[in-house]
């Protein structure tokens, strides 16, 4: 497949994500997959990460204290499995909040996210939380090393994992 099928085929493109894997991976080393999202976090980024049971998110990103919180009963009633790896994914569609949102100005303000995506009513809001999913999707599929054919035909690169349910 051409790089320009390629691209077609791709109804998002993020370049943020990859620059952000590229910077870590030039910086630390290590292999490329499975993607260290949370050592890009956290040493990359300077974001902390932690679980708590009692949110009513998939994920928060806190930007004033540079800190992500992930929902830890997600983990505990098996939406952490592969090959879904829901932790892994929330991990990098809070960087994405970061990098997209923070880092850029966006969100001037620095105002938590609470990521749950399902029931969103403010078009800005939905518009935020689709680009860090696209970003996440990215971050955690870097395209050299998930780019045979048959993977693309199959779909998977339309489909993005929502990482924001409810936690119940
Ligand atoms: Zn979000």
């Amino acid at each position: 497949m051409s790089s320009d099928a390629w691209t077609a085929e791709r109804k998002y493109e993020e370049p943020r994500a990859h620059a952000v894997r590229e910077r870590y991976l030039g910086l630390f080393s290590g292999p490329e997959l499975p993607v260290p999202v949370e050592a890009i976090a956290g040493d990359l980024l300077g974001l902390r990460i932690e679980e708590f049971r009692d949110i009513d998110c998939s994920g928060m990103l806190l930007p004033k204290v540079r800190r992500i919180v992930l929902n830890a009963h997600e983990r505990a009633t098996g939406r952490d499995d592969p090959p879904l790896r829901r932790f892994r994914f929330t991990v990098a569609h809070e960087i994405g909040h970061w990098v997209c949102h923070c880092l850029s100005g966006r969100a001037p303000k620095l105002e938590p996210s609470y990521c749950r995506a399902v029931d969103l009513t403010d078009a800005a809001d939905r518009t935020l939380e689709r680009e860090a999913n696209v970003f996440a999707a990215e971050l955690l599929m870097p395209e050299p090393a998930v780019r045979p054919s048959s993977w693309v035909s199959s779909g998977v690169t339309k489909r993005h994992e929502r990482p924001c349910r409810r936690a119940r």
